[in-house]
């Protein structure tokens, strides 16, 4: 059932499932707690879930019955693959009186993603809006990413409160799921452009016998600087690969950007290289490490 309006429950009555726990679902879900509203959380390897324990945080033991009771319902899940699988065990719309109707689906996909994801939220009688965020761990943990979101106008109110917990701003884009991942797709291409780029200068400076951390150390407040660039620069140059954003996930996305572009007739000669680049550094065992590591390329 998709109703034409979906009135937005009081804050502190908002249940809210996140079925994905990783190193963005685990600070996603503590902040739509903190925010008052009652959070099932789910993940495949529970012990992830275990650090989450907060009044109103309860642990689900599987998908379903994190959905039990939601309104509004998270994925934050690697991939559309991962997606399917956990929705897939979720009760068809007809099987259940009452089903949560907003399903916020924030894990990146690509556009070729979105028709199999909508069929998946009409069979499971949810309101699919399509919301990727921009921003990494520490975003994610201080409640600042940027939401980019496409989906019914019906369902603005009733998500807000969630899309307010998790990040700085929201970016509505269109009325139908798609034009938000296309955008988020974008954006990725310039990240990981920028995180290569960065990774080649400070082993080139390396290479040529100079502290690669000159590089970051010249660049800095000027106009070629920015916040992003020296952090993967001093994560390069100290070899501390912590992960904001894993090398694995690096290359999904560069996958799903070439396949974006090949639909399109873009060339992306640099997506192509740089997906190159974290291949190699999954042969050496890293694909655990944050995408900085593509200086190990
Ligand atoms: P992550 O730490 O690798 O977490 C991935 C999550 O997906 C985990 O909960 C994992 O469960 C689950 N998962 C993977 N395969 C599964 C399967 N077959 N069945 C059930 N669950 C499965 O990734 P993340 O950094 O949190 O990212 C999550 C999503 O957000 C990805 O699509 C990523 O591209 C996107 N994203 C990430 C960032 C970032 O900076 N990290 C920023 C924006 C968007 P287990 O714990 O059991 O492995």
């Amino acid at each position: 059932m998709t109703p034409d309006a979906i009135s937005p429950p009081p804050r502190s009555a908002l249940c809210v499932a996140v079925l994905g726990a990783g190193l963005m679902g685990a600070p996603m879900a503590r902040n739509i707690a903190a925010a008052g509203c009652q959070v099932s959380v789910w993940n495949r390897s529970p012990d992830k879930v275990l650090t989450l324990a907060a009044p109103n945080i309860t642990v689900a033991a599987d998908p379903a019955e994190a959905v039990q009771n939601a309104r509004v319902l998270v994925t934050m899940l690697k991939d559309a693959r991962a997606i399917a699988e956990v929705m897939s065990v979720l009760p068809d719309a007809e099987s259940v009186p009452e089903t949560p109707v907003c399903w916020l689906q924030m894990s990146t996909v690509g556009p070729a993603d979105m028709s199999g994801l909508k069929t998946l939220a009409d069979r499971k009688g949810l309101t699919l809006i399509d919301a990727p965020v921009l921003g990494t761990r520490q975003p994610a943990e201080a409640g600042q990413l940027l939401v980019l979101a496409a989906g019914p106008d019906s369902t603005k109110e009733a998500v807000q409160p969630v899309l307010d917990a998790v990040g700085k701003a929201t970016r509505w884009l269109d009325t139908a799921p798609g034009m938000a991942t296309r955008l988020k797709l974008a954006l990725n291409s310039w990240v990981f452009a920028l995180t290569h780029g960065a990774a080649e200068s400070l082993a080139l400076a390396r290479g040529l016998g100079l502290d690669p951390e000159l590089v970051a150390e010249i660049l800095r407040g000027g106009p070629l600087d920015t916040p992003f660039f020296q952090m993967k620069a001093l994560a390069m140059a100290s070899g501390d690969f912590t992960p904001a954003f894993t090398v694995d996930n690096a290359v999904k996305d560069s996958g799903l950007i070439l396949d974006a572009a090949r639909e399109a007739g873009v060339r992306a000669d640099l997506a192509e290289a740089g997906l190159n680049r974290y291949r190699r550094v999954q042969a050496q065992g890293r694909g655990d490490a944050d995408m900085a590591a593509s200086i190990l390329a």
